[in-house]
């Protein structure tokens, strides 16, 4: 028994080992990404949902991997939080979106009343120089604050609300529009919230997908949609995927819809054909 046991424990180090070599592997790959420009910005379109105009997108992170094709941010985004390198791809992130967004414009583009959603891990808020190093790339690249809007989950914010809260004002000061990312999944301090400056929340998929079958869904929607009323913000139906879904949200008086519905996320370089073909329908 005492061998069998020794065997057992030797495999599981072993298998152990591999674990370790293995996300040590990705975690260098993921750090050479950005060297190698292996990141790639796709845009999912955002619309009014009263007027069916095109008001913003969100900037989604992929990663091109040599060896494993077109990775998702579920993927890596949880190891690049880990290992910190969530900050430099972060700041690719906003770089890479100011750069487009400058192009789009200097493309003749009216783009007066979209604004390009970035979104931001817990990471990047607790970084002390954010804000500056935001303002700083939005100069450079000669965007407006107003074409530019921050995405934070519900979740990064209820971590640390008063030093969010600071961090949040100096943006809005600028005129960068700050929205609540998967809102209702974090258990937000309702007081906290009103004296958060944010701008925007969104309601999280998860109580999207089951409308119109499920009753609790439909009434966490509508409560949402309610305070957000109550507190003056905008709100953001994410993950609408079926036309019942996006009535539903229409008359509840949801203001922005987001999901396949509309449009899949679209790779950067075919964005300005999108951007026409909306413009001429
Ligand atoms: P998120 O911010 O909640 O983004 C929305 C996600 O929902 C996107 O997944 C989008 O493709 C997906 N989605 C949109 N509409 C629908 C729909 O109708 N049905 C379904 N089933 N899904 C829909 P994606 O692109 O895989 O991104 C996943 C998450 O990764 C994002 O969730 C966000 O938290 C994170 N992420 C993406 N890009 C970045 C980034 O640049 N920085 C950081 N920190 N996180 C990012
Ligand atoms: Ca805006
Ligand atoms: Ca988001
Ligand atoms: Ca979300």
């Amino acid at each position: 028994a005492k061998s069998e046991g020794r065997n057992t424990v030797e495999f599981y180090t072993s298998d152990m080992t591999d674990e370790v070599l293995k996300r040590m592997m990705f975690a260098s790959q993921l750090r050479s990404a950005l060297d190698d420009d292996q990141f790639v910005l796709y845009y999912q379109p955002q619309y009014d949902l009263s007027t069916g105009e095109l008001v913003g997108v969100e900037a989604l992170i992929r990663w091109q991997h040599p060896q494993l094709g077109l990775l998702c941010p579920e993927e890596f985004i949880p190891l690049a939080e880990e290992t910190g390198l969530i900050v430099p791809i972060g700041d690719w992130v906003l770089r890479r979106a100011c750069r487009t967004l400058r192009r789009w414009m200097d493309a003749g583009l009216d783009l007066n009343r979209m604004a390009v959603n970035i979104n931001l891990s817990s990471k990047q808020l607790r970084h002390e120089h954010l804000s500056e190093q935001v303002l700083n790339v939005l100069k450079e690249f000669n965007v407006p604050a107003e074409n530019i809007e921050l995405e934070i989950t519900e979740g990064t914010l209820m971590h640390d609300p008063k030093s969010a809260a600071t961090v949040l004002q100096r943006f809005m000061d600028e005129g960068i529009e700050i929205a609540i990312d998967d809102f209702g999944t974090g258990y937000s301090s309702l007081s906290y919230l009103k004296r958060l400056p944010i701008n925007k929340l969104k309601i999280d998929r998860s109580f999207v997908q089951d409308i119109p079958e499920s009753q609790s869904d439909m009434e966490i929607a509508r409560a949402v949609i309610a305070l957000a009323r109550s507190l003056n913000l905008k709100v953001v139906g994410e993950g609408v995927e079926t036309e019942a879904q996006a009535a539903f949200l229409r008359e509840e008086g949801c203001d922005i819809g987001q999901g396949f519905l509309y449009s899949k996320p679209i790779p950067e370089h075919e964005m300005v054909a999108h951007f026409t073909e909306n413009a001429l329908s």
